[in-house]
Parts: structure tokens; sequence; C-alpha cells
């Protein structure tokens, strides 16, 4: 692909897969449920204004966010579609949030006195949902006193201030085990049962994207996937086929700025913990931790380069990354690598990176730097 940005390092993002995904949801939730989009963390650091105007034309109910200055930017870019903060608001935020007319999550009765008094000050009044707190223990009102609480959230409501929905999170929808999940969709019947407003007046939404295809019947009026929309497994444990596979939505990829043939004995990377045991051609490319492809992404790691793996040498330094290509006497300086992503038959998923690190596709998502420009692939490039 030739593209300005594409001179260094940068992340491709198909945003044909990204809307084909979200098609998949809604497949799955069999049209029953409404979509919240999730795009937090910069729509898990593919750009939330991007992903949202790809997302516009699927007709989403609105768009989930973690911070005011998520959702600030969102109406900046002329989104009109509720947008809920699903985390709660820093008292300093309330003013900003409120005056975008953002929706936000309550999750105890001085939030919510918070948004009240920012609810008198905006014109159109303020909507809010009331977080259940059945498990995940971060957030949310307790599920075994909603009786109690139920009441005096009520109570605060006006023309002004609209309780419009209620939703719980699941902490291990994506576990092998979904007793867990079971039961914290117990719970949250529960609470819904006792609550002195009836659920025909509200929203109420629960799943995340492992919910969303393990537990279709806990779509309820509306779902909340994010990983998935972005490509990303949303249940790594569970056995291969059990859910859809999303389309994969990005490749990271590094162009080759060195190649050389070094002799037996030579070192590479901080600490030479590699040394070449026999005439080797190593490569070096543009990119390294300062872009967020993490130290340990390296050691047991591959990139792709021209369809084929050459094994990531050494230790991963902040700019740049040395690669293996003993073998590949066809590459030359200018080739791209591939990273994450597709080369031709040939592919590395993000859960395989996540795999190295210990951790998890969200996170090496969320974790790609700000020096990687984020460019637009079209459907045609595919090489
Ligand atoms: C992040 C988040 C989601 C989306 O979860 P995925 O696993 O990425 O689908 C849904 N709901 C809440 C409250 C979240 O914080």
């Amino acid at each position: 692909m030739s593209n300005d940005l594409c001179d260094r390092a940068w992340i491709e993002i198909d945003l044909d897969a990204v809307r084909e995904n979200f098609e998949t949801v809604r497949r799955a939730v069999d049209r029953r449920a409404a979509i919240i989009a999730m795009v937090k963390a910069d729509a898990y650091g593919l750009g939330a204004t991007r992903i949202a105007r790809a997302l516009e034309p699927l007709d989403p109910w609105g768009y989930g966010v973690a911070t005011a200055a998520e959702g600030v930017e969102l109406r900046d870019a002329g989104i009109t579609r509720p947008i809920l903060v699903v985390a709660p608001l820093p008292p300093p935020c309330v003013g900003d949030a409120a005056r975008h007319a953002l929706t936000a999550s309550i999750s105890d009765l001085e939030g919510l006195d918070r948004w009240a008094a920012a609810a008198e000050q905006v014109p159109g009044g303020l909507d809010f949902h009331v977080e259940i707190d059945t498990g995940m223990g971060r957030c949310g009102f307790d599920w075994r006193e909603s009786a109690r609480w139920g009441d005096a959230v009520r109570a605060r409501c006006g023309p002004a201030l609209r309780w419009t929905g209620v939703f719980t999170h699941f902490h291990g929808a994506d576990a092998r085990d979904d007793a867990a999940t079971r039961t914290q969709w117990d719970r949250f019947q529960d609470a819904l049962a006792q609550l002195p407003v009836s659920k025909e007046d509200l929203m109420v939404h629960a799943a995340n994207s492992a919910a969303v295809f393990r537990h279709p019947s806990y779509a309820a009026d509306a779902v909340r996937p994010g990983i998935f929309l972005y490509g990303g497994d949303p249940a790594p444990a569970l056995r291969p086929g059990t859910i859809p596979r999303p389309r994969p939505v990005v490749a990271v990829r590094a162009r080759l700025v060195l190649v050389r043939d070094v002799p037996p004995g030579s070192t590479v990377g901080y600490g030479a913990v590699y040394v070449s045991r026999s005439w080797e051609r190593w490569g070096t490319l543009a990119i390294g931790y300062g872009d967020g492809f993490r130290r340990e992404f390296g050691p047991t790691g591959a990139v792709l380069v021209r369809g084929r793996r050459a094994p990531i040498i050494g230790r991963i330094s902040m700019d740049l990354t040395v690669v293996d290509l003993t073998g590949a006497p066809e590459v030359r300086v200018g080739d791209a690598a591939t990273l994450i992503g597709r080369d031709g038959a040939a592919e590395i998923t993000l859960e395989e990176v996540a795999g190295r690190g210990g951790t998890i596709n969200y996170e090496v998502l969320t974790g790609l730097g700000p020096r990687l420009p984020r460019v637009e692939r079209a459907a045609a490039t595919e090489s």
C-alpha cells in the first residue's frame, strides 16, 4: 500500500471488517436487541471517531465510552446518538458530561445527586442508567439491596432527570465454566424484580462480546460489544468453533530498514542475549516498544515477511526490532513486515501476540502507541 503514513511503521484498520463484525453481533442476538458499540479507550486504540463514523450507517443505538472526554470527542465529531459513560464520572467531569448530553451510569446516590444538580443546569435535562453490581465489584449498586436504593433513585427523578436504563457487567463471560455468568444473570433478574419501576420503562442490558455469543438469551434490550467489533476473539479459552470468529480488523506493519549478513558469534540487542551460531541474515525493523510493541512480545515471537515467518531475535528496543531472515534471500530493505495480521496465507493473530506477552488481546490493542499512524485500509489491498 502506498501512503505517506506508511513510511516507517503503522496500523491498518479494515473498516469493512468492523462493520461485518457488527452485523455478526446483530445476527447473534436475532435483531431483538439494540447495540451499544463500545468505543472506550479510543475504540480500543483504533480511533473512536473513525469507528463511530464507520458504524453510523448501521444504526447502532449509541456508543459506550469510559470517560467524559471520550464522549465529548464524539459529540465534537457530530455524533448525536446516546453516549453512555460506563464508568462513574469523577466529580470534576460531571459538568462537561452534562453540557454534552452524555448519559451517566450511576452507581451510588451521591453520584446521582451530582448528576441531578447538573441536570438542572442543562436545558433538555439529562438521562442516566443505573449500574447494578452482581459480582464485578468495581461499580454499581448492590444487587441484594435494590428495593432500598431503587426507591431513593426513583424519588430523585423528574422531568429534568430521567432514569432510562439499567445494566450489569459480567466478570467471566469468557471463562470455560459459565456458572458465574448464570449466577450474575440470576442476581440481575432478582434485582430488577425488586425495582420500583417497571422493566418495560427501562433499557435493560448486560452482555459484552463474549456473552453475546455464549448467552444470546441474556441479550435483553441491548448488548455492549467491544473487542469482537475490533477483530479480537472474546473468549480464547473456549474450544475453537464454539463462537464465531470475528473478521480480523487490525494489521501492524513495519518497514525493514537494514538487511545484513552476519558471521557466527555476532550479538544483537540490549544484553546481547542472542548470538548467531552460523552465518545469518538479520533484518532491522523500524518498530519497538516505544510503539507499544512490548518487549515481552519478542522472545518466542516472529513476524511475517513476504508471507513467511521470521523469528524475532534479541531484545526488542524502543524503536527497533531485529528479525532472523536467514533463508529469505529475496527480502529487501523497504519491505513491510507484518507483526500482527495477515500476509498472504500466513497470519499472526492478536491472540498469538497476547499469549507471548502473558496478556490479553484487549491490552495488545489498547497498548499500540500514538507513534503508529492509523491507516484505513481499502478492501482491495489484501496482499
Ligand atoms: C468494555 C466494556 C464492554 C465491552 O466488553 P468486550 O469484552 O470488549 O465486548 C461492555 N460493557 C462494559 C461495562 C465495559 O466496560
